[in-house]
């Protein structure tokens, strides 16, 4: 079954063009969005603009960090109860969009900090238009919601049909004032979600054909970041649709061993979430290649490499210089790993010893 109720909406300028949208979705407002970006990139600006020629009221929750934490999402929920909102708008990047998510949820249903993960979503959230202003996550057309979760030592995500939004509007005019590096980054992020769709126990006919055109683009893209020219607009664009298509992909399959190593990179190394997943994928590659995933190959050659020798070589020049890992952090990290979901929808049954070899051969 494919499941994607999204409406979307790309191109330039579609949340003035299509300003006439919010106004089905109420009278009030919550934007949930990070410190600063939303203001400079003129998303934000964009946003209050469609708002206004709706005469729809607002209030803006700007407190949204990277990694996002219950807390952040708690305070969020309780200014939109405060504020009476009928519809959450969550604009920037993977971390505000998961927060507008679960904010919308808390404004209908009740959750304790100590049992927040295990608590059951029962009541609809209020409807949530995503803006995204990375392209990487594909948050805007995705059921899931990636927050810190100190109690595991890891990042959870909540998983609910409820939770996709309702509109996503994706102009990549607001992804140009993005530095290299988090392009990057996230960029790296939407080729995980793309490879690891299609090679995970729930790959389909439908995910493999956008899994692999994500990847197509991709891999068109990646050579130019080993240059250090500015990012032209229609290779934004291009980003912003690869991207799309690899949270379209993960909608359905979910993600995989590689995602649940990377967020112990990130929890315990501080390492943006994309570049994690980046760090260990040649690797991982690797591993499901030895253990004879025939399908690597065609995601090797459709990413425009001959071999997994060639990827490894083109990930050291543009991941540069690397992070380290011990031994003990390795393992440690395994167990943690081998606790996720993510190890059902992984091809190949791996271990603590396969998991930490990954670990150590990406970070040595
Ligand atoms: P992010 O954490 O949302 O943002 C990273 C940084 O980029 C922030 O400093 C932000 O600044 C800045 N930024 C955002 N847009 C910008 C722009 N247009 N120009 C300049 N700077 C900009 O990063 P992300 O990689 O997009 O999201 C990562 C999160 O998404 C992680 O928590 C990850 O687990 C989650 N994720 C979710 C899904 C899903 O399906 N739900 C899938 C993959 C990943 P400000 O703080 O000032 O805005
Ligand atoms: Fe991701």
């Amino acid at each position: 079954m494919q499941y994607l109720p999204t409406k979307i909406i790309f191109g330039k300028g579609v949340v003035e063009s299509g300003f006439d949208l919010f106004k089905q979705y109420g009278k009030k407002a919550l934007i949930v969005t990070g410190r600063n970006s939303s203001k400079k990139n003129g998303s934000l600006e964009d946003i209050i603009k469609a708002l206004d020629k709706n005469k729809i009221t607002y209030s803006v929750f700007d407190e949204v960090e990277s990694n996002p934490s219950v807390e952040t999402v708690q305070r969020g929920g309780g200014l939109a109860i405060k504020e009476k909102a009928d519809f959450i708008i969550g604009v920037g990047g993977g971390s505000p969009l998961d927060a507008a998510k679960v904010i919308a949820l808390l404004t209908k249903n009740k959750a304790n900090d100590e049992n927040f993960f295990q608590t059951e979503w029962k009541e609809d959230p209020l409807p949530m238009i995503a803006v995204p202003t990375t392209a990487g996550t594909g948050s805007e057309v995705t059921p899931y919601a990636i927050l810190t979760n100190p109690g595991i030592e890891s990042k959870s995500s909540i998983v609910s049909e409820k939770i996709f939004p309702a509109v996503a509007f994706l102009d990549a005019s607001y992804t140009q004032t993005l530095l290299r590096e988090i392009t990057l980054n996230t960029a790296l992020d939407a080729l995980s979600h793309s490879v690891e769709g299609f090679l995970s126990t729930r790959a389909s006919d439908f995910t493999n054909l956008t899994a692999l055109e994500s990847i197509r683009i991709l891999g068109e893209i990646f050579p130019f970041f080993l240059e250090s020219k500015d990012i032209p607009f229609q290779m934004r664009e291009k980003l912003l649709y690869a991207s799309l298509l690899g949270g379209m992909v993960i909608a359905q399959t979910g993600t995989t061993a590689l995602h649940a190593m990377g967020y112990s990179l990130t929890y315990f190394k501080n390492i943006d979430h994309g570049r994690a997943n980046g760090l260990l994928m040649a690797e991982y590659l690797d591993f499901l290649k030895s253990r004879k995933v025939n399908q690597v190959d065609l995601a090797l050659k459709t990413f425009g490499v001959a071999t997994i020798q060639e990827f490894k070589a083109f990930f050291e020049h543009l991941l540069g210089v690397k992070e380290k890992i011990t031994e003990k952090e390795s393992l440690y990290y395994a167990k943690i790993t081998l606790k996720t979901r993510n190890m059902n929808f992984t091809l190949k049954t791996m271990g603590e010893k396969e998991l930490s070899e990954i670990y150590l051969n990406s970070l040595k």
